[in-house]
């Protein structure tokens, strides 16, 4: 067994983000109030609705192109510090991944680690620095160690999600280094950073939806 991510499952996992992000919205705009502007959600969800709109024509597309696509409607819609970020990111990955059809597993690491890679040296930044990195950053890592250690597909993908989880959660002790936070007297102590929330939201539906497909796969065997 192994999972393939085709572009259709790969839209279907961003309806499934865009839903997510949006059920939080006033959350994440509380958020970016306490320690940024607080744009992130608009700034973000104006993007992914923008993906959801365009699912029809990125679902036709060799899942590299879908890539590339994405990553150019992100840096053109979500504006603010994500939309570059996420957008190259998704450039990034789908470099990586160039001229594929549909990803498995390891494809599926390579491009998250393709991701974080871009925005560390797009933002300047590394994990600690209480930004949307610092969800990212541990579930690329978790995703390796499984893999090293040859868990299976789905212990993998929740150690992924937990780790995005707790790596959004950290932040709330962090001394901001990058981002609007770090203008503020305390640096954002005791506030979460709204991107990595966004960041492990995506990180949980991603791996949500690659689970119910797996769980259908295994009950049609
Ligand atoms: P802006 O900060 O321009 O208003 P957003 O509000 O959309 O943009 O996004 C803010 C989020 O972007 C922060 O919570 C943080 O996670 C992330 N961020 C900001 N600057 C950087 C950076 N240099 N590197 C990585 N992430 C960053
Ligand atoms: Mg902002």
């Amino acid at each position: 067994m192994g999972f393939r991510i085709s572009s259709k499952d790969y839209m279907q996992y961003l309806k499934n983000a865009a839903k997510m992000i949006d059920e939080h919205g006033d959350y994440i705009t509380k958020l970016d109030a306490a320690t940024g502007d607080g744009d992130h959600w608009t700034n973000i969800s104006k993007g992914f609705e923008k993906l959801v709109s365009s699912a029809e024509e990125l679902e036709q597309l060799p899942i590299s192109d879908c890539f590339k696509r994405i990553g150019m409607l992100m840096m053109s819609t979500i504006g603010g510090s994500s939309g570059i970020l996420y957008g190259g990111a998704y450039l990034a990955a789908a470099k990586k991944i160039e001229g594929k059809q549909d990803i498995n597993s390891q494809e599926l690491f390579q491009s998250l680690d393709a991701m974080v890679h871009s925005m560390m040296e797009r933002g300047k930044a590394k994990p600690g620095y209480k930004t949307m990195i610092d969800a990212l950053y541990p579930a690329v890592e978790a995703y390796q160690a499984c893999m090293e250690k040859g868990l299976d597909e789905t212990e993998t993908l929740q150690a992924v999600k937990q780790a995005a989880i707790a790596g959004a959660q950290s932040t709330r002790e962090m001394e901001a280094v990058r981002g609007r936070a770090c203008y503020q007297a305390n640096k954002g102590v005791g506030h979460i950073d709204p991107g990595a929330v966004t960041m492990s939201y995506q990180l949980s539906a991603l791996v949500d939806t690659i689970l119910g497909t797996i769980q259908c796969s295994k009950d049609f065997e």
